[in-house]
């Protein structure tokens, strides 16, 4: 039992052993693995009770987030733009990027890791997306840290969904979340999870300003989706070794993670598109884009 210095006027007891010495006071609080309760040494009894409501003597406290990460710069939040507006085009299907803060270098980084991207086709012959399931990427150089991560929504709005709730619940760090695709502006929703508290943060707390989306898409990005379709035509799976589920999965050792459209409206509006080699073939192709993508955001912040 520690009994607090300059602890509030009725005295709380910390209850760190199996055992405890009961306490003299006439009236006091226990802190416990159970909870907060209430004690009493009463000329006729001795009491512990479960305490409904916190001692009155302690001031209030807010929940809070502040943050200081690294910002994005505008290229790299343009390329993956890019990348997922090209996804779109292709396949109509979401995809998803995470961020890696590169610790000895002081760098932010864009890991595109392998993912398997659901969509729905129906009867005519629209493609609807449904969700996206990635690995994490076991190979990350050493030094490098999972920030956040970054998924498309394609045409719906970004809030985020059920299943991405589940998800990144359990992630901390940084998910955002960009819907209407197809518009420019796309929408951002970004969301920081500390300790499994959501908080909503604000465009420019971590990224720079968004101006247009980049076309040049590396072939590299594109090539680590891969859609699996359900409803007509199934014959079109990539063959990808990953089952896609609708669900969120805790594969292996819990880092494998799908993540669904927010959107109900699947097969409502006609969005749908075909997949085509001749857009695929308009999509340049550069060489990597480790550093130019990369900030030296703490000489920024400081
Ligand atoms: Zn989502």
């Amino acid at each position: 039992m520690t009994r607090p210095e300059n602890g509030p006027i009725t005295p709380i007891y910390l209850k760190i052993q199996p055992q405890m010495a009961w306490p003299d006071d006439t009236f006091f609080y226990v802190m416990t693995a159970d909870g907060l309760f209430v004690c009493r040494n009463h000329k006729f009894f001795r009491s512990c009770v479960p305490a409904r409501r916190w001692p009155s003597e302690l001031a209030r406290q807010d929940t809070f987030l502040k943050v200081a990460y690294p910002k994005m710069p505008r290229a790299m939040i343009e390329r993956i733009v890019g990348f997922f507006s090209a996804v779109a085009d292709l396949h109509n299907s979401e995809a998803g990027v995470l961020l890696a803060w590169d610790e000895p270098a002081a760098k932010l980084h864009v890991v595109v890791p392998d993912q398997v991207a659901t969509v729905s086709r129906n009867w005519h012959g629209d493609v609807f997306p449904i969700g996206l399931k990635y690995e994490w990427p076991a190979d990350l150089p050493d030094g490098w840290v999972i920030l956040g991560d970054v998924h498309s929504h394609v045409d719906h709005w970004p809030n985020p969904s059920y299943i991405d709730d589940l998800d990144e619940t359990h992630r901390a760090g940084v998910h955002i979340v960009v819907g209407r695709i197809r518009s420019e502006p796309p929408e951002f929703h970004i969301e920081a999870v500390v300790d499994g508290q959501r908080f909503v943060l604000r465009p420019e707390q971590i990224m720079e300003d968004y101006r247009c989306r980049r076309d040049e898409v590396p072939r590299a990005w594109l090539d680590k989706v891969k859609i699996k379709t359900y409803g007509y035509y199934q014959d079109e799976d990539s063959g990808a070794a990953t089952t896609a589920t609708a669900h969120p999965s805790q594969g292996g050792n819990g880092k494998s993670f799908s993540i669904e459209s927010g959107g109900e409206d699947q097969g409502g509006e006609d969005h749908g598109s075909e997949v085509s080699d001749v857009q695929l073939a308009n999509i340049p192709e550069p060489d990597q884009y480790p550093d130019s993508d990369a900030q030296d955001a703490r000489g920024k912040a400081r």
